[in-house]
């Protein structure tokens, strides 16, 4: 698997799966399948409740740990330094393992300087091997990355087609931030899987939609977890290392972007007040 360089030295696959909207029930088996496929990075969250079928997937897999790396996030109602210094130790008890390899604050909202406190001892404990944050669109991301001893490693942001992040990644790497995708595909929204000009260059290499939105983003230096419940998704996802896609195709698709999210935007007054109601 590609791997990337995070600011502290440590190798990241940069290809993962992703658990968000996986029942608990059914989590144990996706990751166990996703394990088997291949993947070797795993991208949850406190938020997701589903850390422990994360958990008993990597224990029962005989896969090395050391060779896993699981991601997971701190969730607002877990912000403040004491609540969230408690809550990693939490989600080590439910990944069952005694580090994790990237801790993320999921939102930029409520007390994130007292969490990322916390996130920066359990860094220097050795509790995670690396730190950083989500959803922190140009305007919290600077002025978070410049007020902490740790700048954050990885910064997780919607980031797809119809919106490519474009200035903040770069914005990122003024701060040495990785940046990483969440919703590889939209969730599927604005017809994404059938989207005319993603099909037209796929056809050209014999890859489908999916693998070819999956390709560009691999291309433009972003770490990927796209999710799926289905085995055979896992693999066509995974099976984008064999091709690339021409700088002509690169600059095509780049005029899909809208520079707007599919879902919500985190500076609008409603969606504060909805984040403010799962504190
Ligand atoms: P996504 O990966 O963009 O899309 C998942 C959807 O695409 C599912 O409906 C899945 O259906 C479908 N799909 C997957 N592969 C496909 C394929 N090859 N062909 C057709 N359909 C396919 O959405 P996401 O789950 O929101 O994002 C990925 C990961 O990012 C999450 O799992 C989570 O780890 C992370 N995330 C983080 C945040 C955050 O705030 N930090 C927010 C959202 C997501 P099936 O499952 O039915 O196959």
């Amino acid at each position: 698997m590609k791997t990337v360089t995070l600011n502290n030295g440590i190798e990241m696959p940069q290809m993962g799966y992703g658990v968000y909207q996986v029942s608990p029930s059914e989590c144990e088996r996706c990751v166990s399948d996703a394990l088997q496929t291949g993947y070797r990075m795993i991208d949850t969250a406190q938020a997701y409740y589903n850390e422990e079928g994360v958990g008993n997937a990597v224990k029962k897999s005989g896969i090395n740990r050391q060779d896993i790396f699981l991601v997971s996030k701190v969730w607002i109602s877990n912000y403040g330094y004491e609540k969230a210094k408690a809550s990693i130790d939490e989600s080590l008890r439910r990944l069952q393992t005694d580090y994790i390899d990237l801790m993320l604050l999921h939102q930029p909202f409520c007390d994130r300087y007292g969490a990322y406190r916390a996130l920066e001892e359990a860094y220097k404990e050795g509790k995670l091997r690396a730190i950083g944050v989500s959803n922190f669109y140009p305007d919290h991301f600077i002025d978070l990355a410049s007020n902490v001893e740790i700048v954050p490693a990885v910064n997780q942001v919607e980031t797809h087609v119809f919106d490519q992040q474009i200035e903040p990644q770069k914005i990122m790497e003024e701060f040495g931030t990785h940046i990483m995708s969440w919703g590889p595909f939209a969730e599927g929204r604005n017809r994404f899987f059938t989207n005319p000009l993603l099909t037209e260059i796929g056809s050209k290499y014999g890859k489908t939609v999916a693998q070819v939105a999956l390709r560009w983003l691999i291309q433009r230096g972003v770490i990927i977890i796209p999710k799926t419940t289905h085995i055979e998704r896992m693999q066509q996802n995974i099976d984008i290392f064999n091709f690339e896609l021409s700088a002509e195709d690169m600059t095509s698709i780049a005029t899909l972007d809208t520079g707007k999210s599919a879902f919500f935007d985190h500076h609008d007054a409603e969606t504060v007040r909805l984040f403010m109601s799962w504190r």
